[in-house]
């Protein structure tokens, strides 16, 4: 009899172990509950969590939700707040007046027509973003992207959340916990058997003893303890794409608690990298990530101060080094990595939190039947996932390869081809003639970054695509009705849409309709 999968060990209780540990219970809770399959979660007591990651993209809706999370206790409990995507500053020229919107709604009837050609035509006098997305002013306006009224989790403008790091895992293990039947070992993993092919037999830990598993999840973070340390898989590399190493991170206290809070994450172009901002209900998220090879952690931390202004002296600087790379491979054996412990590359575009639910997702749904098919389902999760990255990779540098700036070396760099990624590069030189829809190069039922995004931050850059006058041609009515539909919408949003920390202390007081 051929062994079935049923005993899961995740070790890690940050953000990557929680979100897994939720997604395999919420997709597997007829069988924990019959008993015969079981979700162990095993954390270290002195090993703390990374504690920043506090962007993250709409999939997190639908995995909170299908987790069944309340999203007013989410709100309440992780000092939520809304994200409607993230303003660029400074990335193109960085003169005054330099930035750009890459907002979570698709341009209008963007299934129907592609309006990249038409606004290269004749742009109106608007940004690509104005012309086929409300959501740059809403989030010029600090409007919210529902009403109090709206049901949990279903929006008017397409959201994600900004959430405090620290809260959030505290909150979903409680969650699974209580609610999804996840067990909880708070255990240092000190040592780990094999058996002869390789596979993890068991771990020992310090606290609970030697605990054993049919499949592993690595959530380790950057120790990897499984799939690194143990399994030996190699990791990949990508410092000569992007060159951002280091990231300063503060929190820094609203002047008042009625202070406006930005709905967009502020991505704000430096000399040597960039500045997050991320606005909570209670304080701001700021960090400098930067290339320790363009500029000393003195001069950083200068950067930084000039950016938050007189009260950077109050506060206590973490700095936190990154490599940016992935594991060659995710899953080898009966261990898979999600999070960290697989790879990160940097927080531009908030691309950690999404990947790794995506990952979850993807080993939940595919959960193998016995150890015979595993080799199969791992060699899936492996395509699939070394694809995601490879296009995260191109996205994330797209913001940097498209710059006109020379003020610095580390802008000349980054538009150096031999730091170009091939496909990257033949994307581009694609665009020049044709622009980017949903059909053509991201084909994927579940791309992380889909085509729509590569068109705001190329036209949002000014990227030309040399269109011609025939392109298109036929469409041109539903073009302008689509434009032009835009600006009424747009328009309704602005009257009805409530300010956006005016909607988070209503959801404090009242909460919103549960679905
Ligand atoms: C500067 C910075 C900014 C970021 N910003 C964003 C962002 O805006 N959006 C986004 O999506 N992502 C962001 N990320 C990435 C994001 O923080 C992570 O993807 C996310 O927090 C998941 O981390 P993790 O759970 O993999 O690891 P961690 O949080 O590091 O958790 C590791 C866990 O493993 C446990 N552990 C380790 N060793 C052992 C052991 N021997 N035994 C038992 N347990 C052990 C620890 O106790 C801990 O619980 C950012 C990352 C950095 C560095």
């Amino acid at each position: 009899m051929v062994r079935p999968i049923k005993d899961i060990v995740i070790i890690g209780g940050g953000t990557a172990g929680w979100l897994t540990a939720g997604v395999i219970a919420a997709r597997h809770q007829g069988r924990i509950k019959a008993g015969s399959f079981s979700v162990t979660l095993i954390e270290s007591p002195t090993v703390k969590i990374i504690g920043v990651g506090e962007g993250t993209w709409p999939t997190i809706r639908t995995t909170l939700e299908k987790m069944g999370v309340s999203e007013t206790d989410f709100f309440r409990n992780c000092d939520g707040a809304f994200k409607q995507g993230g303003k660029f500053v400074g990335w193109t020229t960085g003169a005054p007046g330099d930035s750009y919107y890459h907002p979570l709604m698709l341009p209008q009837g963007f299934t129907q027509v592609n309006l990249a050609p038409h606004w290269l035509r004749n742009e109106h006098g608007l940004s690509f973003c104005d012309a086929v997305c409300p959501q740059g002013k809403l989030c010029d306006d600090g409007l919210a992207p529902k009403t109090i009224t709206t049901p949990e989790y279903q929006a008017v403008a397409n959201y994600s959340y900004h959430l405090d790091a620290a809260k959030f895992a505290p909150f979903l293990q409680r969650h699974c916990t209580e609610k999804l039947g996840v067990r909880h070992l708070l255990a240092d993993v000190e040592t780990v058997s094999q058996a002869e092919n390789g596979d993890v037999k068991s771990v020992t830990t310090k606290q609970a003893g030697e605990v054993s598993a049919d499949l592993w999840v690595d959530c380790t973070g950057f120790n990897a303890i499984l799939l690194g340390k143990t399994l030996g898989v190699a990791f990949n590399d990508c410092s000569d794409v992007l060159f951002c190493d280091n990231a300063l991170a503060v929190q820094v206290p609203f002047e008042s608690d009625d202070a406006p809070m930005e709905s967009q994450t502020i991505a704000t172009a430096q000399t040597a990298g960039w500045i997050w901002d991320i606005a909570l209900p209670t304080r701001r998220g700021i960090g400098y990530v930067y290339s320790s090879h363009h500029q000393s952690d003195e001069e950083a931390a200068d950067v930084l101060a000039r950016y938050v202004g007189p009260r950077f002296k109050e506060l206590s600087p973490r700095k936190i080094p990154i490599r940016a790379g992935h594991r060659e491979i995710f899953w080898k054996n009966n261990v898979v990595a999600v999070g960290l412990a697989a790879g990160f590359l940097e927080p531009l575009e908030a691309s950690a939190i999404v990947l790794g639910e995506l990952s979850a997702k993807l080993i939940a749904e595919h959960m193998p039947a016995n150890r015979e098919v595993m080799d199969l389902v791992a060699a899936r999760f492996n395509e699939v996932t070394s694809y995601r990255w490879g296009r995260i990779i191109d996205f994330l540098k797209l913001h940097y390869v498209l710059t006109k700036r020379t003020d610095t070396q580390f802008w000349i760099d980054n538009v150096d081809p031999a730091s170009v990624p091939d496909r990257l590069k033949n994307l581009l030189h694609l665009w020049k003639y044709q622009s980017p829809w949903f059909f053509d190069e991201f084909d994927r039922l579940e791309e992380v970054f889909p085509a729509a995004s590569y068109q705001y931050v190329l036209y949002g850059m000014g990227f030309r695509t040399d269109v011609e006058p025939q392109d298109n041609v036929g469409t041109e009515a539903q073009a302008e009705m689509f434009m032009k539909e835009n600006l009424a919408t747009t328009r309704k949003m602005q009257s009805q849409l409530p300010k956006n920390r005016e909607l988070i202390q209503k959801i404090h007081t009242y909460g919103l309709q549960p679905i």
